[in-house]
C-alpha cells in the first residue's frame, strides 16, 4: 500500500471540494453532468452531503444546481492516521454508488417537469356545426372556491415558483328548456369530504371555500331545485363537492362515468354521498367537430356533449352555442390552465402517475385534437375546469342573470 496522507494534508482536500458547484441540469435541460462524489485518491471515506436547488433563469424555467459538501470537516482533520481498511474502501464505493444513483433520480425527477411540446397536429378540416339558439340562452361563471397550485403542476414547463390559484367553479347555462349547471365546484362539506382522499393529496392540497354554488344561486333569487340538470365533465373531487348542496336535481354523466362512480377510485368522494339522481345519457348524435360522436341536448346545437374519455374514462366536453355566436368549449380538465393548450404541454409524468389521468394517451389525443380545433375556430373560448383566466371572460352570476 502507499504511503497515507498525515493530517496536515486533508483539510486542502476538504476546502477544496467544498466549494464546488456541480450544475446537472442548465438551459433546456440539454447538459448534464455527473460527478464523482469521493476523493478516490484519499485513503479516508470522506461524509458527503447534498443540497439539490431549483430556480429560474431566463426562459428556462428551471435550474438544478447539486453542491456537495464534506461534513464534519474540523473532526475528520482531527481524525488520526490510520491505515485503510478493506471495510473503509467498501463503504466509499458504496457512498459514491448511492449518491450517484441519488443525483441520476433527482435529475430524471426534474426533467419530467420540463418543457416538451407536444407535436402540432394535423389541422381540422371537417365541417363546422350549425346551431340555432335561442335568444334567451346564457352562461355564468360560478366560482366557489380556489385550490392554491404552482404551474408546474399544470403542465410540462411550468415554474415551481409560479403560483396559481386554480379555480373551482360551475357554470350556469341557461336555456328556456331548461338550465344547466356545468360541474358543481366545491359545495358545503368540502372539507369533511376531503378527508376521504388519500393522505398524500392532502398533504399538497391547500384550498380555499368561497362560496357554495347553491348558496349563491339562492343570494342571485335563483331557486337550486329548478335546474333542470347537472352536468359533469367528469366525477373528481373538486367537481361533485357540491352535489349533495342540490337535493333531487339529476346529476347527468355517461355511462362509462357512471361505472367509474361505482369503482370508486382514490380521488373520488362520490362514494360519500346519499341521495344523488345519477341519469345516464348516450351520444346518439353524429360526429361534432372531429369527435366521433354527440348529444345534442335539446336539438339546436346549442349546448352538445362529446365523449372525451383520458383524464377519466367518462369524461366529456360541452360546446355551447350563444345566440350571438359565442362558442365555449367546456373541456373539463383535459388541461388544467391554458398553457397546456397554448403551448401544447401535458402535465408532467409524475401529476399523472399521481392520479390525475386514467389513460394519459386518451386524454393527450383529446388535447390534440382540440388544439387543432382551436386553430380553426380562434374566436372559441376554451375553458378549462381551474383556468380563472378563462373563467374571466364568462359573465358573473347576478341577480339580474339569475331572475331574468
Ligand atoms: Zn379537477
Amino acid at each position: 500500500m502507499d504511503s497515507l496522507p498525515g493530517n496536515s494534508e486533508i483539510p486542502k482536500r476538504l476546502d477544496k471540494l467544498k466549494t464546488k458547484r456541480f450544475p446537472i441540469v442548465k438551459k433546456n435541460l440539454v447538459r448534464h453532468s455527473a460527478q464523482t462524489f469521493v476523493d478516490n485518491k484519499s485513503p479516508y471515506v470522506l461524509p458527503i452531503s447534498m443540497k439539490i436547488s431549483l430556480g429560474q433563469a431566463g426562459s428556462s424555467p428551471m435550474i438544478c444546481a447539486c453542491e456537495v459538501f464534506m461534513a464534519d470537516a474540523q473532526n475528520l482533520s482531527s481524525t488520526p492516521d490510520r491505515p485503510l481498511p478493506q471495510e473503509t474502501n467498501r463503504l466509499r464505493i458504496y457512498f459514491a454508488a448511492a449518491a450517484a444513483v441519488v443525483l441520476v433520480a433527482a435529475a430524471i425527477f426534474l426533467q419530467t417537469f420540463a418543457a416538451s411540446p407536444l407535436p402540432m397536429p394535423a389541422p381540422y378540416l371537417g365541417p363546422l356545426p350549425s346551431a340555432t339558439p335561442p335568444k334567451e340562452i346564457a352562461v355564468y361563471a360560478v366560482f366557489t372556491g380556489v385550490n392554491h397550485r404552482v404551474a408546474a403542476f399544470a403542465y410540462r414547463g411550468g415554474s415551481f415558483f409560479d403560483r396559481r390559484d386554480f379555480s373551482m367553479a360551475g357554470t350556469l347555462v341557461r336555456h328556456p328548456r331548461g338550465d344547466l349547471l356545468i360541474d358543481a365546484g366545491f359545495g358545503h362539506d368540502i372539507d369533511q369530504q376531503l378527508r376521504a382522499l388519500p393522505l398524500f393529496f392532502r398533504a399538497i392540497t391547500s384550498y380555499r371555500l368561497w362560496r357554495p354554488a347553491a348558496d349563491q344561486l339562492r343570494a342571485a333569487g335563483y331557486d337550486p331545485k329548478s335546474l333542470h340538470a347537472i352536468l359533469l365533465t367528469h366525477s373528481h373531487w373538486d367537481h361533485v363537492s357540491g352535489l349533495p348542496d342540490f337535493p333531487g336535481v339529476p346529476v347527468w354523466v355517461t355511462t362509462p362515468e357512471r361505472e367509474f362512480i361505482r369503482k370508486s377510485g382514490p380521488m373520488d368522494f362520490c362514494k360519500l354521498f346519499t341521495g344523488i339522481r345519477y341519469e345516464e345519457y348516450s351520444f346518439a348524435g353524429g360526429p361534432y367537430l372531429g369527435f366521433p360522436a354527440s348529444h345534442d341536448v335539446y336539438g339546436d346545437g346549442s349546448i352538445v356533449v362529446v365523449p372525451a374519455p383520458g383524464h377519466t374514462p367518462g369524461s366529456v366536453i360541452v360546446f355551447v352555442a350563444l345566440h350571438n355566436g359565442t362558442r365555449y368549449a367546456f373541456v373539463g380538465d383535459i388541461v388544467y390552465q391554458m398553457e397546456g393548450i397554448t403551448q401544447r404541454e401535458e402535465r408532467s409524468w409524475l401529476i399523472r402517475k399521481l392520479g390525475a389521468d386514467e389513460d394519459s394517451a386518451g386524454n393527450r389525443r383529446n388535447l390534440l385534437h382540440l388544439i387543432a380545433i382551436k386553430e380553426r375556430l380562434p374566436d372559441m373560448i376554451v375553458v378549462p375546469a381551474h383556468e380563472m383566466r378563462a373563467f374571466a371572460q364568462l359573465p358573473k352570476l347576478s341577480a339580474a342573470g339569475a331572475q331574468r
